[in-house]
């Protein structure tokens, strides 16, 4: 079976600061794996690291079995919303058909194979008929599955996606994960930064447990143990309890 992603020994700090400690772990091709863990564990980070976005210390990763710089086309990004500038004017067109710009370059014009292609994936994701609206004016959910509808259009082999359901409708969060699963279906690799534990168990096929370090990873009825939750969340503990106490 070949490796969607494999991170070796994987340190990345910010000012000085260790965000993530030596993390190692593989992802089989055609999985639908979570990244989880409390706030401020380094779920955003080691996405980020993976993809290069951010410096590491120390470490190596390898995506479909390659260096990241040899298979950019077939790795694709769904920032968090909050990354993103929303006032960027740009319409929900023009902001799909960025996913073909791998294969296009940036300087040549979309042809009608490249609109045909956007606008397919617009279909996908039910925002067809948003196709001139500016990417500003959309509800969060409706951001969101645009930006799915571009890494839709770029046709790649694993999908990254930061945080995809805050925020968002249930309508959206119910189209997106259909997607995602039939992505998967389909032999791709989909890997999702996600801090919302209820569904976590209908959603993945395997769960990255993390905590500044790799807590487990592994399917995800082993990792939803209550022990091994623990290991992530006891400092939040006292928090829950006092919350669970105020009810
Ligand atoms: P998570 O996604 O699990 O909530 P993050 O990856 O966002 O966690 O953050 C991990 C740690 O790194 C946190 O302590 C956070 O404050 C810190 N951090 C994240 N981004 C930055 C940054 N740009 N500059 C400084 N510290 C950061």
């Amino acid at each position: 079976m070949k490796h969607a992603l494999t991170v070796r020994d994987l340190y990345v700090s910010y000012h000085g600061t260790e965000a993530l400690q030596g993390i190692s772990f593989s992802i089989e091709q055609g999985k639908m794996a979570g990244i989880i863990g409390p706030n401020g564990a380094g779920k955003s980070t080691l996405l980020k690291a993976i993809l290069d976005l951010i410096p590491r210390d120390k470490g190596e990763v390898r995506l479909l079995e390659r260096p990241l710089k040899n298979v950019r086309k077939s790795v694709s990004y769904v920032p968090q919303r909050n990354d993103m500038d929303w006032t960027f004017p740009i319409n929900v067109l023009d902001t799909v058909l960025l996913g073909t710009y791998p294969e296009l370059g940036l300087l040549r014009r979309p042809k009608k194979r490249h609109k045909d292609w956007a606008h397919h994936c617009l279909e996908k994701v039910g925002m067809e008929a948003f196709a001139k609206r500016q990417i500003g004016e959309l509800s969060g959910g409706q951001q969101q599955r645009v930006f799915l509808a571009r890494a839709l259009a770029q046709e790649a082999e694993l999908f990254c996606l930061d945080e995809p359901f805050v925020g968002i409708d249930v309508t959206s969060e119910e189209t997106i994960v259909a997607i995602l699963k039939e992505l998967r279906d389909q032999g791709k690799t989909v890997l999702v930064v996600h801090h919302d534990l209820t569904k976590a168990d209908s959603y993945f096929d395997e769960l990255i447990l993390l905590n500044k370090t790799l807590i487990q990873k592994g399917p995800v009825s082993d990792i939803l143990d209550p022990e091994v939750m623990m290991k992530a969340y006891e400092a939040q503990l006292p928090f829950l309890q006092t919350k669970r106490g105020a009810i």
